[in-house]
């Protein structure tokens, strides 16, 4: 695969300070399919500068300018859809189906919101004898994991930039191609230099030295809880500002006036879907003791039907995690429907989608962020058993409710600990408001919300 073999920093490719280098690997056959540098604390700092250098020129952009040059980079994402979506399923194994729909259609959608919204945000407005004005934070740091690896970008350096902020991004190291590539859309786009600038490296050493720098004001981060903490820890210190998209354990609670098998049906694809890698998946399903054998069957049916059709996981390591939660499943006393620890090839990080019956709330498999093609059936009494199971994680991310009309549904999810909530099979809205409860985060991406995270307000009184 083509890569470059700099950093992108103040507008151009640069060679990064030391000479180090990461290789990539796809995840289907287990090559190495490029190598890209290595990042530092030193590439980190040069990037830091470029981005405050650019700074007050990019703040000062009237918003209508900077919304052009965001519908710019939606129409370069539109245009290299199909080499976007080759580069995702090189690095992270995606079906090649699945990263033209998704990874590289979203992230079009994602853009386009921002640059509508740049142009008609209110930046200022009156509060009775004051005018209030919405600024910009100032140079953000932008760490992205692999799951989603042009999204999770796009979703911060899109408002980011309509904000008036400029960026430092660090991706994840499983999947710094598609981030160089969007680097290049970025570049075509005409954004003046140092607006948006790219440090490829280790999460220890790259991510950390930007969580760390004096230089950024913002650290917007999507990852693991557990490096989530580390740096919302590192922003108190500094009382900076940080928001963190974290991992979820989501619920997709079917009432008994549902229609059982579209509910099943739809919560299994939901998990199966990038190979059960995203935060919000409900990989908790649960369902009326009475229907509750009938689910069972249907969702072993359906997973079963997968196959090997879903893609691998990212890495070995992921790999191992996912199946050591599968054992431990088993070994807590939760019924394999189908699925289980055995590699279904022999090549390439493959998890066998996997579906759980007999799995009780306190499991270790219905409380822990697998971030793998499993899916945990839980039963449940009555509609408070229902809410306090939903709810009986230190996570908050997503849910969905299914139940004979909305109305019934919408009364359940008001009662749900979570950002969000599909009703009867919901449909992705890219200006809706997207992020945790409790420890699956802080602050909101996409639409409105997610812009107003990178805006500090000033108010004038007169
Ligand atoms: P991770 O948190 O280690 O990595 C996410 C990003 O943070 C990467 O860019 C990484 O390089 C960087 N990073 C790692 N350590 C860092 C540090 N000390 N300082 C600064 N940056 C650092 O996540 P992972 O290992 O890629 O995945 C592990 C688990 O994270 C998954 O199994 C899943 O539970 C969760 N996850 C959640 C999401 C989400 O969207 N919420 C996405 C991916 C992974």
């Amino acid at each position: 695969m083509k890569a470059h073999d700099g950093m992108y920093i103040g507008g151009a490719w640069r060679p990064a300070v030391a000479g180090d280098t990461i290789p990539v690997v796809n995840p289907v056959d287990e090559e190495v399919i490029a190598h890209v540098p290595a990042g530092t604390a030193a590439d980190v700092d040069a990037a830091v500068r470029a981005a405050r250098a650019a700074l007050p020129g990019w703040a000062a952009t009237p918003p209508g300018e900077r919304a052009a040059r965001i519908g710019a980079i939606r129409d370069g994402l539109a245009a290299r859809q199909g080499e976007i979506a080759e580069t995702v399923t090189a690095e992270l194994g995606a079906p090649p189906r699945f990263s033209e729909a998704v990874h590289a259609a979203v992230p079009v959608l994602v853009a386009g919101s921002y640059a509508d919204l740049a142009a008609t945000y209110a930046f200022e407005e009156q509060v009775g004898n004051s005018t209030v004005y919405a600024e910009p934070v100032g140079v953000v740091g932008a760490i992205t994991p692999w799951n989603y690896p042009l999204h999770q970008i796009v979703a911060k350096v899109a408002p980011a930039l309509a904000a008036g902020c400029t960026v430092v991004l660090k991706p994840a190291e499983d999947t710094p191609l598609t981030a160089q590539l969007f680097a290049e859309i970025v570049h075509e786009a005409g954004l003046p230099a140092g607006v948006f600038n790219l440090v490829t490296g280790l999460g220890p050493v790259a991510g950390q030295a930007l969580a760390e720098h004096d230089g950024v004001d913002l650290v917007s981060f999507t990852g693991s809880t557990a490096v989530g903490k580390r740096i919302g820890a590192l922003a108190g210190a500094a009382v900076k500002r940080v928001a963190l998209e974290l991992g979820g354990k989501s619920a997709n609670v079917i009432l008994p006036s549902a229609d059982l098998a579209k509910a099943v049906h739809v919560g299994v694809a939901n998990v199966m879907a990038n190979s059960g890698q995203t935060c919000s998946a409900w990989t908790r399903m649960l369902v009326h003791t009475s229907q509750y054998d009938e689910a069972v069957e249907l969702a072993g049916a359906a997973a079963a039907k997968y196959g090997d059709r879903i893609g691998p996981v990212v890495n070995d390591r992921q790999r191992a995690r996912v199946r050591g939660y599968i054992e431990r499943g088993v070994e807590e006393g939760a019924r394999l429907v189908a699925g289980g620890p055995e590699a279904p090839r022999e090549q390439g990080y493959f998890v066998s989608p996997t579906v759980f019956a007999d799995v009780t709330p306190g499991m270790t498999i219905a409380q822990e962020e697998i971030f793998g093609p499993v899916v945990s059936l839980i039963r449940y009494e009555d509609e408070a058993d229902a809410e306090a199971i939903a709810n009986g994680t230190v996570y908050g991310l997503a849910g969905a409710v299914w139940a004979g009309d909305d109305a019934e549904a919408v009364a359940f999810a008001r009662r749900l600990h979570t950002g969000q909530v599909d009703i009867n099979g919901g449909s992705f809205n890219p200006l809706a408001p997207f992020g945790g409860y409790k420890e699956s985060g802080v602050g909101r991406e996409l639409g409105a919300h997610g812009l107003s995270e990178y805006l500090q307000t000033k108010s004038l009184q007169f």
